[in-house]
């Protein structure tokens, strides 16, 4: 880990990526690196591929990152002139989008701080760790805390980061929060100034009445029940997100849902979207695409499914997936494969 230190040590004008639609550990980890670099007289920016939810927006520093998408031309000013690049929680170019292109043309050295399995070979120095709970709980160590403590000011910006990425990626310690390391961790993290009861309410305490409308809505009249797998499908398409305003950031969580129901192990999220320019093009033009989220509880195991039929991945109980194509046609791969994955 100390390899990564070196190489921030050697470098002056550093650029920070993470994944695309960034979740709170994509931002606590690149803007944890950010106040970091900063904090050792560096010049740093974080550059994300698309827009992060308005609920991360009061994160420390996240006025100062800049979208793949639509800043571009301001964006590659940074890359042009890096001597570093340090990728977060990400373990594959493709999860970048179009900024992974551009990435990959980079000569300068690029370091990668991540918890996903089997990360590609794109980096110079990669740390990867599947067992932790997030790549915040990786800077951390990676950063240290002493070194954290000497930052002074900036202690109070990375801490607050850090546990952001931690309380998010665990959904709030009910997942993937069970390797004991972690709790000294937020220990200090609070000694540092962390007010982690005013962190849970400013991402998880903001929804708008009608995302809460939207949830009663999908609970109500959308989830399809397969009971015999233990399985709930959930779809929304652009009518219904239209209907009740949808704003970016309302889906998060939904799929969490059923699995409060004991008769529920495996869930599904799907939600159509457009396409942007760039993945049209990857895409033979398909102007529509689905984004899956999959969710289960224990030894049942859903980025497989979601890699192998849905051109994602992720971890073994949240995983990912995309569709390029009607929504109907993904609700039929889905009706036509969850008894294979399914099984338990
Ligand atoms: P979420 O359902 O919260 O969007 O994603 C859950 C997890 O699945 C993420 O932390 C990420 O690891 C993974 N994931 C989500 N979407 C994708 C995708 O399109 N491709 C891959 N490889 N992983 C994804
Ligand atoms: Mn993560």
């Amino acid at each position: 880990m100390n390899e990564i230190i070196n190489y921030i040590h050697k470098a002056n004008r550093v650029v920070i990526f993470t994944h695309q639609s960034p979740d709170g550990d994509a931002m606590g980890s690149s803007l944890a690196m950010y106040h970091f670099v900063r904090g050792l007289g560096k010049s740093a920016q974080v550059i994300v591929p698309n827009a992060f939810p308005d609920f991360l927006a009061w994160m420390p520093g996240a006025d100062s990152v800049l979208q793949y998408d639509t800043q571009r031309e301001q964006a590659n000013g940074y890359i042009d002139q890096a001597d570093l690049v340090i990728c977060t929680d990400f373990n594959d170019p493709k999860r970048i989008g179009a900024l992974g292109d551009r990435m990959l043309e980079m000569t300068c050295p690029k370091v990668l701080i991540d918890h996903h399995l089997y990360p590609t070979n794109f980096a110079d120095f990669i740390v990867s760790v599947p067992e932790a709970s997030s790549t915040c709980e990786l800077v951390c160590e990676v950063i240290g805390d002493e070194a954290i403590r000497q930052l002074g000011d900036k202690a109070k910006d990375i801490a607050t980061c850090i546990y952001t990425g931690l309380m998010t990626d665990t959904g709030n310690f009910s997942y993937n929060s069970n390797r004991p390391q972690i709790y000294p961790i937020i220990a200090q993290l609070i000694e540092l100034g962390v007010n982690k009861d005013a962190i849970y309410n400013a991402v998880f305490n903001q929804y708008s009445v009608d995302r809460m409308k939207l949830v009663g809505y999908c609970l109500y009249q959308k989830m399809r029940v397969f009971p015999e797998n233990h399985a709930a499908l959930i779809y929304l398409g652009r009518k219904e997100l239209y209907r009740f305003n949808f704003q970016k950031g309302d889906a998060e969580g939904i799929v969490n849902m059923p699995m409060q129901s004991k008769d529920i192990h495996y869930s599904v999220f799907m939600r159509e979207d457009k396409a942007t320019p760039d993945e049209m093009e990857k895409n033979g033009g398909i102007k529509t695409k689905i984004k899956l989220s999959f969710r289960s509880q224990g030894d049942r195991p859903v980025n497989v499914f979601a890699s192998e039929v849905f051109n994602g991945g992720g971890h073994a109980n949240a995983a990912g997936g995309e569709y390029y194509g009607p929504l109907a046609e993904a609700v039929q791969l889905f009706l036509d494969n969850y008894q294979k994955y399914f099984t338990k």
